[in-house]
């Protein structure tokens, strides 16, 4: 496995792999890789014939009270899991080179990146959408491999393919979780050994609200509260947990089949996503 840093490196591996007609798969991440992310490479290994892994773990995506400085990194390990998996090249970068004096032009996802995350951590969506932007005009890749974990994250970027006209097929694959239900997340690092016993309770609380919909329950205030209900007494301190319709993730009073229930909550300082589809929706991503 390659290990490159340049951009001009970059650009040039991806170019000799075009021109040898191999179809190139980018797996982009902020590291501390887990076994959601491997799923994700792993995928790309199997449907492209080079897969580069992009670690970069991006300022502009984080507010000014978050936990940028605190978050975990593994180069070594990383390394080794890339190697284990098959990637054929992995790609870091650094704030000062993607970011440099002057730098002020941003991709703006649109009222999808208001809602849910995007209300508690404002600009986030933005400095997601300019930094995958950047890793796809660097890499070149003809497709991209992203997880169903960061669901609003996954629709924006779908969005964002499509009203920019990006000449790339991006895939969402689905959440890969402990034997508990918690979903894989470089942050479960953060988390004391009693705080990882509370933490369970987030995806358990969203199965609850899919059960209840495969019921046949399909009013939107419903189902919140069953959620909101089931962490009431627990170590959480909820953020939202909310469920939306569509593509759009529209806030309506009755959900349909596509349905997401999305959550954010706090253990401590450590602030978990997690989120399930609602019905048959998992055919319809990526
Ligand atoms: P991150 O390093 O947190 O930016 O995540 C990089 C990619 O891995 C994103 O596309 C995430 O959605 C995806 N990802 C994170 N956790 C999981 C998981 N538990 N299962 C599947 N994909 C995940």
């Amino acid at each position: 496995m390659k290990i490159v840093s340049s951009h001009q490196e970059i650009r040039s591996l991806s170019r000799e792999w075009h021109q040898a007609g191999r179809t190139v798969g980018l797996v982009p991440t902020m590291g501390a890789l887990h076994r959601g992310h491997v799923s994700l490479v792993e995928a790309s290994v199997r449907q492209c014939s080079a897969t580069v892994v992009s670690i970069f773990v991006n300022p502009i995506q984080f507010g000014p009270e978050e936990d940028l400085d605190r978050y975990p990194r593994d180069f070594d390990g990383d390394v080794e899991k890339l190697r284990d998996v098959g990637a054929d090249a992995l790609f870091t970068t650094t704030p000062e080179e993607m970011y440099p004096a002057g730098f002020q032009t941003y991709v703006d996802p649109g009222a999808l990146g208001d809602g849910l995350c995007g209300a508690s951590r404002p600009g986030h969506f933005r400095g997601v959408a300019t930094v995958v932007t950047k890793l796809l005009n660097l890499v070149q890749p003809h497709e991209s491999f992203f997880g169903q974990k960061d669901y609003q994250q996954a629709r924006i970027l779908l969005r964002m393919v499509q009203d920019l006209n990006l000449d790339h097929r991006l895939r969402i694959l689905p959440t890969v979780r402990e034997v508990d239900g918690l979903a894989y997340s470089s942050r479960n690092q953060m988390l004391t050994p009693e705080q990882r016993r509370e933490a369970p309770k987030l995806a358990a609380a969203l199965q609850e609200v899919r059960k209840a919909f495969d019921r046949g329950e399909r009013r939107a205030e419903q189902l919140q509260d069953l959620g909101r209900k089931q962490l009431e007494g627990s170590g959480f301190r909820l953020d939202y947990f909310e469920v939306r319709n569509d593509e759009f993730l529209a806030a309506d009073a009755l959900l349909e089949d596509g349905a997401v229930a999305a959550a954010a909550a706090f253990l401590g300082k450590t602030r978990l996503i997690d989120n399930v589809l609602l019905g048959s929706a998992q055919s319809r991503l990526g």
